[in-house]
């Protein structure tokens, strides 16, 4: 009888809270962003409807009706901001390369729900992991099904390698200490490999594909910029993704193995750091999207000075390639290539994702264009601009505001005030 007594208003309790939560939302908005126009609109009201925008309304409505109002009056509201380029399993640190050689798969994930809810809270609401052990899969499963607080997340799973190549797993392992890799973990030898190791990511549970078309900073190996695909191997690795309704991205430095991912039909370049007038001409062609990640070039461009930071082996790379990236990024901005924002967050710490923005006007862009390319831009290169990317009815309510207008002081996208994800509230 004791035991009916208490459960029974709890009972009621769960009843009016989901009565409530159901209701609508009306958010008052002293300025707006909204990713559709250029325009910053003044006082507007957005009314959230469970998960999706039902409206937005020209002045403050719902004002003396009893509804639930979420008053951001003295802040600037945009649509919450994409990132194309992040690994959330991981923050580089001086021990990152024992950490691959000590910690288990829940280790590597108790620590990516923290890198998680940073970006979130950082107002990045979706987000490509373009890259990880694997772990990034459930990661955005427990996202998915509420257990986890983070953005909504976009996986490569494994990033898919060659021999001896940057994402092969092995590289700088004494022998006999792993296994030889092939195509279950992302690296290939040839088109039938490449079609294999698209197959099993799509099994692991993979969103999209990416390739490390050429060599890498980070990876124990001497080169950084060299083609680590054949034409045929990158042409086989976009046409098996192409079956499974996947787009692909590629890793690269260096200007061959970039063009040839560009031929091949690759969906986006990562970094493009040597990106040549060549390379620039090919991707405006063919409309394949440039992701610059230029924080990742600062952040290991700086630490390589930092004695012991990386090994010795990465040290020459890290200074010859990371400053390069905001200089090939103000080419090809105004050379017309389409760019969508992308910071490899996990090389540098995962919540200062914004950064990007300073360092992409610092180098010509316009605040509104930047904005773009972490809204409306992103959404397109994920192919969902019907659900995201704009606040407009209908679309999917990720909503955030930051204190001052960013289109006069972008630097006020470092500190987000307000997050909401799917029409829920993660920061107020
Ligand atoms: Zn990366």
């Amino acid at each position: 009888m004791k035991l009916t007594q208490k459960i029974l208003p709890a009972f009621l309790l769960l009843f009016i809270f989901q009565g409530a939560s159901a209701q609508l939302k009306y958010l008052h908005c002293g300025r707006l962003i909204d990713g559709a126009g250029d325009q910053v609109r003044e006082k507007v009201t957005i009314i959230v409807d469970g998960k999706t925008i039902k409206e937005v309304r020209d002045g403050y409505a719902g004002a003396g009706e009893e509804v639930e109002v979420i008053d951001l009056t003295d802040k600037t509201v945009l649509p919450g901001l994409m990132d194309m380029h992040v690994h959330l399993e991981g923050e580089s640190n001086p021990r990152s390369y024992l950490d691959r050689f000590r910690l288990n798969d829940a280790d590597i994930a108790l620590r990516a729900t923290v890198y998680a809810r940073r970006t979130l809270m950082a107002g990045f609401t979706t987000v490509r992991d373009l890259g990880g052990s694997g772990v990034n899969v459930s990661l955005r499963n427990a996202i998915n099904q509420g257990y986890v607080e983070g953005p909504r997340i976009f996986t490569a799973e494994k990033a898919i390698g060659t021999t001896g190549g940057h994402a092969d797993p092995t590289n700088g392992t004494r022998q006999g200490l792993m296994d030889y890799a092939g195509p279950e973990v992302g690296v290939i030898n040839g088109p039938d490999e490449a079609w294999q190791a698209v197959r099993q990511r799509y099994q692991n549970g993979a969103d999209l594909i990416k390739i490390t078309a050429t060599g890498g900073v980070l990876s124990l190996a001497k080169d950084g910029s060299n083609p680590q695909f054949t034409l045929e191997e990158a042409s086989a690795i976009v046409k098996a993704a192409k079956d499974y309704g996947m787009t692909t991205a590629a890793h690269a430095h260096g200007p061959e193995g970039m063009k040839r991912a560009v031929l091949a039909g690759i969906t986006s370049i990562e970094h493009g750091t040597m990106m040549t007038e060549e390379v620039m001409d090919l991707m405006i062609e063919k409309g394949t999207y440039f992701v610059p990640t230029i924080s990742a070039g600062k952040f290991v461009a700086e630490k390589a000075k930092e004695e012991g930071y990386f090994p010795a082996i990465i040290v020459p790379k890290a200074l010859a390639i990371g400053p390069q990236i905001q200089e090939t990024f103000a080419k090809a901005y105004k050379k017309g290539v389409k760019i969508a924002f992308g910071t490899d967050c996990g090389v540098s710490p995962h919540g200062d994702n914004a950064r990007e923005f300073v360092y992409m006007t610092e180098a010509g862009m316009p605040p509104a264009e930047a904005i773009r390319s972490a809204t409306v831009t992103a959404a397109a290169l994920l192919g969902i601009s019907d659900q995201l990317g704009a606040i407009e009815a209908g679309k999917l309510a990720d909503i955030i505001a930051v204190e001052d207008n960013p289109l006069e002081n972008i630097e006020t996208l470092l500190e987000v005030a307000f997050v909401m994800k799917e029409g829920k509230v993660y920061k107020e």
